[in-house]
């Protein structure tokens, strides 16, 4: 289209990251890139001349989301280039090139090229895409404010998955799960390690860390060294499936007091019949196995779940089993999902829809579940003692056990500190008094 200076006009740059802690690790990566490249990154998309929307495809509402954020970029700032990145890049790049103001579609296979792309002095053309199946490049930098309250880092050490469960869209736009090297995350630890008390390791089936051919390393493994290997206070894994909580992982979390007492385990759903379509790799009695070893082993720990309602052909009876199953299991948190159709995996062409208005209860049914077994847990922290990592803002503080407490004075940001438990407030908990502060 245009040759020589083409691009000479990108120098101040916008990046908005949208869905899981993963395309924040991507975001938080690319802006490094782009600042190696000699651009700046400003604070308001309004006045960046470059704006990128790192973008998440896994529900029909977040790729509304990028496409109405998409129009009011192109509203507000109407001299921005905007290019579009990320899942639903990898997606669906025609449908996003089409859209006004759009200068480039980057699938997740040429995230790594961004700052190449956009300071390139010819144009190469708008949508750069290819087979994600391809790409072994691991793309990933700390997220130090995840939150928005710059604590409790969040490092991606995992992407992709070679799982193939029939409603998910990730493996066909993240590709094969590939690992950060050993000696990377070690070193990343430590670095977060001198300016945080906890880090939260993450990644899109973390379970699978290491598991490359040729590696012998395991997520334990991992984990076991970066205990020995930096000064870490607390390590949080994040979501894990639940046949990667092996025996030996639960066991060195409940015993090492550096790794915080939280088992997040995806479960989708408590129908054996649902599961099979859903070509989960568990039927019920093995998830259940592991969240009560978990929960003997670590009587105080949160443990927390994703569940799905409104799977095709998601019957009374199976959407009941699934609750019954919820309710006999020690969970202490619920993520709860309502279905959505994505083009091109098996669940969305197998026909068999549940309404929608069906979906909404049903999600209303696990929600009010879900509070109610959240409010139980709180409740039996009342008068005891928790091990807690205080926030940005100075008021509240997270517990090892995954639960936001109000401080009775403000403190400051990434102190560990042993809390008394007062009382259970709407939410979440409020401090008595401030026992010890860890130095
Ligand atoms: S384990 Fe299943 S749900 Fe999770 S990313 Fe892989 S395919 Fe998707």
């Amino acid at each position: 289209m245009l040759g020589g200076s083409y691009n000479r006009g990108v120098r101040k740059f916008y990046v908005q990251n949208f869905g899981c802690r993963a395309t924040q690790a991507d975001g938080a990566a690319l802006e490094s890139l782009l600042v190696a490249k000699g651009l700046n990154a400003i604070p308001s998309r309004a006045e960046a001349d470059l704006v990128i929307l790192n973008t998440c495809t896994v529900t029909a509402a977040a790729d509304d989301d990028v496409r109405s954020t998409v129009r009011r970029v192109h509203r507000e700032n109407p001299a921005a280039k905007i290019l579009v990145t990320g899942c639903y890049a990898q997606r669906a790049p025609d449908e996003l090139a089409a859209m006004a103001g759009v200068e480039w579609v980057v699938g997740n296979s040429h995230k790594t090229q961004i700052a190449d792309i956009v300071t390139a002095t010819e144009y190469h053309g708008n949508i750069h895409l290819s087979d994600i199946f391809e790409q072994h490049d691991f793309l990933s930098a700390p997220v130090e404010d995840s939150a928005g309250d710059r604590a409790r880092p969040n490092l991606k050490i995992q992407d992709g998955c070679n799982n193939r469960c029939s409603f998910c869209i990730i493996p066909f736009v993240r590709g094969r799960s590939r690992s950060m090297p050993v000696g990377q995350v070690v070193e990343q630890v430590r670095q977060l390690s001198t300016r945080y008390r906890e880090v939260v390791l993450s990644g899109i089936n973390l379970g699978r860390w290491g598991r490359e051919p040729g590696s012998t390393m395991r997520l334990v493994d991992l984990v076991r060294l970066l205990l020995e290997e930096t000064s870490i206070d607390r390590l949080r894994l994040s979501s894990v499936e639940p046949m990667d909580f092996s025996n030996e992982l639960l066991q060195l979390m409940a015993d090492s007091t550096r790794i915080a007492k939280h088992v997040h385990a995806p479960l989708q759903s408590g129908s054996d019949t649902v599961l099979r379509r859903m070509h989960r790799k568990y039927r019920p009695r093995h998830y259940a196995d592991r969240i009560l070893r978990a929960r003997q082993l670590m009587p105080d720990a949160a443990i927390g779940a994703d569940v799905m309602v409104g799977f095709p052909g998601e019957t009374e009876e199976e959407f009941e089993q699934s609750r019954s199953f919820i309710q006999n299991l020690p969970f202490t948190y619920l993520h709860v999902f309502t279905y959505s159709e994505r083009p091109g995996t098996p669940a969305a062409e197998a026909g068999n829809a549940i309404p929608i208005p069906i979906r909404k209860q049903r999600n209303k049914v696990l929600r009010d579940l879900a509070a109610q077994k959240h409010l139980e847990f709180r409740r039996s922290m009342v008068g005891r003692k928790l091990s807690v990592v205080t926030l940005g803002d100075g008021n509240f503080a997270l517990s090892s056990n995954y639960l936001k407490v109000e401080l009775a004075e403000p403190q400051s940001a990434n102190l560990l500190l042993d809390i008394q438990i007062e009382v259970v407030t709407e939410n979440n908990l409020r401090q008595a008094s401030l026992l010890t502060v860890l130095v």
